[in-house]
C-alpha cells in the first residue's frame, strides 16, 4: 500500500508540474498577445492625440494666415492698381486718392493697422492714412524701401522695427512697383496683433510655447511671458526654436530636462512657419496609464481568478479528504462500519439482490501475540486489500471492527456465483505474504447469506444470520465458508 501511494503521489506531481508548465505557457502567450494588442492600441491612440494637436496647429495657422493674406493682398493689389493708373496718366493727387480708398478698404479688415498703405511712388512719399512726415524722415532710407529695392518685384518682409508714424513695433510688407523699380508700396503688420494670436495658442491645455518663423526660419515672434523670463525658460525656448528651425517633418518629439515635448511646425502664408510646442508627457500621461497598465491589470485579474480557483480546488480536496476520513476505516482505507452499513442498507432498501458475506481472521489474537501488534495490523490491511481485489466496483467492502470484515456482493444471488467468489478469495488468502511474518499462513472463516432482492431485508437481520454461520466455519480448520 505504501509503494502504491508513492506511485500515485509521483503521478500527481507529474500532472501538477505539466499543468503548471501549461498554465505558465498560456500566461506568457497571453502576456505577449496583450502587450502586442495594447501596444498597437496605444500607438494608434497616441497618433490620434498627435493628430488632434496637429488640427489645433492647423486652425491656429489658418487664423494667422488669413491675417497675413490680407496684408499681402493690400500690397499686391495696390501695387498693380497704382501701376495701371500711372500708365493711364493719373496725376499724383489721383494716385494718392486711390491709396486712401485702398487704405480704408484694407483697414476695415485689419483694424489694428494704423499706418495704412503708403509708399515712395514715382519720386514722392504718398500716405493713405494722411500722415505727413517731418523733414527728418527719408523714405528711401527706411528699411521697407531699401529691402524692396534690393529685391525688385519680390514681396519682402522687413524685420520688426518701430514704425515712424505710430511708434508701434511692426513688420512691413513691401514691393517695388511693376513699372518702376525705384518706387515701393508698403503695408504694416502690427506685431501686437500677431503677438496676441501667438499668445492665445498657449491658453490651450498642454501647449507650452508658440511662435512664428519667417521665410529664412528666423524667429519673428514668440509667446510673450507676463514676467521677465528666467534663464531656464529662455534656454528651453531656444531649444524649441532650434528644433523647429531644423525640422523637416510636421512634428518631432524631444526630451528636455526629464520632460517630453511635441514640437510642431506648420506653414503659413508667404513662406512663414508657425511653431507650436505641447507638453507631450502631460498629453500622453493618461493614455500611458490606461494602455500600459491595462494588460498588467488584466493579468493580475487572471492571476487572482486562478488563485481563487486554486483555493476552491484545495478546499474541495480538503473536503473530500475529510469526507474520506469520516467514511473510511483509518487502518485499511476501506469503508468503516457506519458508512458500510449505510451503503448496504441503501441497496437493501432498493431491493438490490446480493451476497452478504462476513469474514473473521482465524486465531488473530495469537498472531498479535506471536508477531506483535504491528504485524497484526499488517494482516488486517492484507485481508482488506484481498477483499478489494476479489470484489468489483459495485460491491461494498467494509471493516466491521477488529479482524472482522463484511462484503456485500452486488447482484450475486446464486450459490454458484458466491462459490466462485469464495474460491477467488480463499486462493488470494492462501497465497498472502505478510511482511515481517514470512512463515505465517493466514486463514479465515466466513459466512454468506444470499439475498434475492424480492423480500424485505435489513442489515441487522443479515448480520445476525451470517454471524452464526461464522461459528460453524470456525469449527473447521483452514479457510471455510458456510452458506
Ligand atoms: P478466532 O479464531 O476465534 O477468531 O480467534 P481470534 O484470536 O481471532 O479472536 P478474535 O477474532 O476475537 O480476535 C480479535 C482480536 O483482534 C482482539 C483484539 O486484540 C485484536 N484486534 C482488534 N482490533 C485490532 C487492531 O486494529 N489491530 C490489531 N493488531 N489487533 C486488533
Ligand atoms: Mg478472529
Amino acid at each position: 500500500m505504501h509503494l502504491f501511494g508513492k506511485k500515485k503521489t509521483a503521478e500527481k506531481t507529474g500532472i501538477f508540474s505539466r499543468l503548471t508548465i501549461f498554465l505558465v505557457s498560456v500566461m506568457i502567450v497571453f502576456t505577449l498577445l496583450f502587450i502586442g494588442l495594447f501596444g498597437s492600441l496605444y500607438v494608434s491612440a497616441r497618433n490620434n492625440i498627435i493628430q488632434i494637436q496637429m488640427n489645433h496647429v492647423q486652425s491656429s495657422s489658418a487664423k494667422i494666415s488669413f491675417y497675413l493674406d490680407t496684408a499681402i493682398n493690400a500690397v499686391t493689389f495696390s501695387r498693380q492698381n497704382i501701376s495701371v493708373q500711372h500708365q493711364n496718366g493719373a496725376s499724383k493727387e489721383q494716385l494718392l486718392e486711390s491709396i486712401v480708398i485702398m487704405t480704408d478698404t484694407f483697414m476695415s479688415y485689419i483694424q489694428d493697422n494704423i499706418a495704412g498703405i503708403y509708399g515712395y511712388v514715382y519720386g514722392e512719399y504718398l500716405d493713405g492714412h494722411g500722415w505727413t512726415p517731418d523733414e527728418s524722415y527719408h523714405p528711401q532710407k527706411r528699411p521697407w524701401y531699401t529691402k524692396a529695392v534690393q529685391n525688385p518685384d519680390e514681396l519682402v518682409y522687413v524685420s520688426p522695427y518701430i514704425d515712424a508714424e505710430s511708434g508701434q513695433k511692426c513688420i512691413t510688407l513691401s514691393q517695388t512697383l511693376e513699372d518702376d523699380s525705384e518706387s515701393v508700396i508698403a503695408f504694416d503688420l502690427s506685431l501686437a496683433s500677431l503677438q496676441e494670436k501667438v499668445n492665445s495658442a498657449v491658453q490651450e491645455e498642454n501647449v507650452v510655447f508658440a511662435g512664428i518663423l519667417d521665410r529664412e526660419r528666423n524667429v519673428l515672434i514668440v509667446t510673450s511671458q507676463p514676467d521677465t523670463p528666467s534663464e531656464e525658460y529662455q534656454k528651453k525656448e531656444r531649444r524649441f526654436l532650434e528644433e523647429a528651425q531644423k525640422l523637416q517633418e510636421d512634428y518631432t518629439e524631444i526630451r528636455y530636462e526629464g520632460h517630453n515635448y511635441l514640437v510642431c511646425v506648420h506653414p503659413l502664408t508667404g513662406g512663414w512657419d508657425y511653431v507650436y510646442v505641447c507638453d507631450s508627457s502631460a498629453l500622453f500621461r493618461n493614455l500611458k496609464s490606461i494602455y500600459i497598465s491595462a494588460p498588467f491589470e488584466i493579468l493580475v485579474f487572471i492571476l487572482v481568478i486562478l488563485l481563487v480557483l486554486n483555493r476552491i480546488k484545495d478546499g474541495q480536496k480538503q473536503f473530500t479528504k475529510l469526507l474520506n476520513l469520516s467514511e473510511r476505516d483509518a487502518l485499511t482505507g476501506i469503508y468503516n462500519r457506519g458508512t458500510g452499513e449505510a451503503k448496504i442498507s441503501e441497496k437493501l432498501e432498493n431491493k438490490i439482490s446480493g451476497a452478504f458475506m462476513m469474514l473473521d481472521v482465524d486465531k488473530f489474537k495469537s498472531i498479535n501475540d506471536t508477531y506483535g501488534h504491528d504485524t497484526g495490523d499488517k494482516v488486517i490491511i492484507a485481508v482488506a486489500r484481498i477483499l478489494e481485489k476479489a470484489s468489483r466496483k459495485e460491491d461494498i467492502v467494509m471493516r466491521l471492527g477488529g479482524d472482522e470484515f463484511v462484503a456485500f456482493l452486488d447482484g450475486v444471488s446464486t450459490k454458484q456465483d458466491a462459490d466462485a467468489f469464495t474460491d477467488r478469495l480463499f486462493c488470494l488468502i492462501d497465497s498472502a505474504q505478510i511482511p515481517d511474518a514470512p512463515d505465517l499462513h493466514l486463514s479465515v472463516s466466513g459466512g454468506i447469506t444470499l439475498y434475492d432482492g424480492r423480500t424485505w431485508m435489513n442489515f441487522q437481520k443479515l448480520y445476525q444470520n451470517t454471524d452464526e454461520k461464522i461459528y460453524t466455519s470456525k469449527k473447521i480448520s483452514g479457510n471455510h465458508m458456510t452458506f
